[in-house]
């Protein structure tokens, strides 16, 4: 059965065909609604449901929030229509011109010119961007590096400076059993091709007077980092504090570029926190990141926050800051959703 989707404020309408979801039938007809993973775990897609009956997978709590779901808001990506829809796609701030132009992400030709690793299970994966010539992309912001012989997307934020054009640098862990996991740790030789489509997802550093606080786990580290490297490239003097949650000491990684941001930026302090493990020569912090976050910072009512990383850990810091005093509109994350786990 096909069904009709209206698009408020647009007041235009597109088919939806049955098993398709509302995301893939308005790019199929040549429309745009601004998206990024694809499977529910990024959450740029999220629009509102003004009328109508959809079918969505709302596992992801950390996508959308109760209250959200609740509100009606739901992830296109992942959802398919029952009925006549009446949708609205204000939240994404899209002119009528960008919705009517389509899709105008680019699919880039990529080489490899490093893969290596950088601590047990994160590796560093540097891809050369060999056609068409650079990629535009906002420190923040990810890419879905396509699997070879197949169509399936993993999406990776870009962990290097933004002004690097030619070049994408990811992060990346290793899941065991994991698709893409598997071809980067066996397979993937220097000099071998990757598509990369992209740039993709809405983290970005906000223009504000706040300090800045910013919570990395495990490979979460790579997007904060690129904007890391924006700051300092923008003469940024607002106070910024990077705790870095790992579980031992072989687990942190990124150390030496971390030290020359710090020489050109002296406003960013480095908290890496070890949960696991550690030295007994460890001065550092331990115990879980948002606990260290609480003790070090006990008011956060004047600060900007930054998160990515394991879904549960985003679960945990986002009541946290709230209770610190961030307000719940300066709280910015992507949560690192497995693929396969999503969809
Ligand atoms: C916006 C965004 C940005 C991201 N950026 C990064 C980044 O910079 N660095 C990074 O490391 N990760 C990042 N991620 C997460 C990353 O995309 C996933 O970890 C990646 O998709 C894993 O791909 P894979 O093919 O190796 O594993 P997949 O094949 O997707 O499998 C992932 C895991 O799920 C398990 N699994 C497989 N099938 C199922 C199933 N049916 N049900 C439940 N579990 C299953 C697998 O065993 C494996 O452990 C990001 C995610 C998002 C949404």
């Amino acid at each position: 059965m096909t069904v009709q989707i209206e698009v408020q404020p647009f007041s235009h309408g597109f088919d939806c065909e049955e098993n398709e979801t509302i995301l893939s039938a308005a790019l199929r007809q040549g429309l745009l609604l601004r998206y990024g993973c694809k499977n529910g775990g990024c959450g740029t897609c999220k629009i509102k449901l003004i009328d109508g009956d959809i079918e969505s997978d709302t596992r992801n709590s950390f996508t959308l929030t109760p209250d959200e779901v609740e509100d009606d808001w739901f992830l296109p990506c992942i959802t398919q229509a029952m009925d006549d829809c009446v949708v609205d796609v204000s939240q994404m701030e899209l002119t009528e011109e960008e919705f009517l132009s389509g899709d105008t992400s680019l699919e880039f030709e990529t080489e490899v010119a490093v893969n290596e690793p950088m601590t047990p299970d994160i590796r560093r994966l540097r891809l050369r961007i060999k056609n068409p010539d650079g990629m535009e992309f906002t420190a923040g912001q990810f890419a879905n590096i396509q699997i070879p012989g197949t169509d399936l997307l993993r999406p990776y934020s870009m962990a290097n400076a933004s002004r690097e054009r030619n070049m994408l640098e990811f992060g990346i862990k290793v899941l065991p059993g994991g698709v893409f996991s598997d071809v980067l740790s066996k397979d993937l030789r220097v000099g071998d091709k990757l598509v990369v489509h992209g740039p993709y997802g809405d983290l970005r550093i906000r223009s504000s007077h706040r300090n800045i606080i910013m919570i990395a786990g495990g490979s979460g580290l790579a997007p904060l980092l690129s904007m890391l490297h924006h700051l300092a490239d923008k003469g940024n003097i607002r106070p910024v504090q990077l705790f870095f949650g790992a579980r031992t000491l072989d687990d942190l990684y990124y150390l030496e570029d971390i030290q020359s941001i710090q020489e050109e930026m002296p406003c960013l302090e480095f908290i890496p926190v070890l949960s696991e493990s550690w030295p007994e020569d460890w001065a550092g912090a331990t115990g879980m990141v948002t606990d260290v976050v609480k003790e070090m910072l006990p008011s956060l009512n004047n600060y900007d926050a930054y998160m990515c990383g394991p879904p549960p850990m985003i679960d945990a810091a986002i009541p946290i800051l709230g209770e610190l005093g961030v307000r719940p509109r300066n709280i910015y994350f992507d949560a690192f959703v497995p693929s396969a786990s999503a969809a």
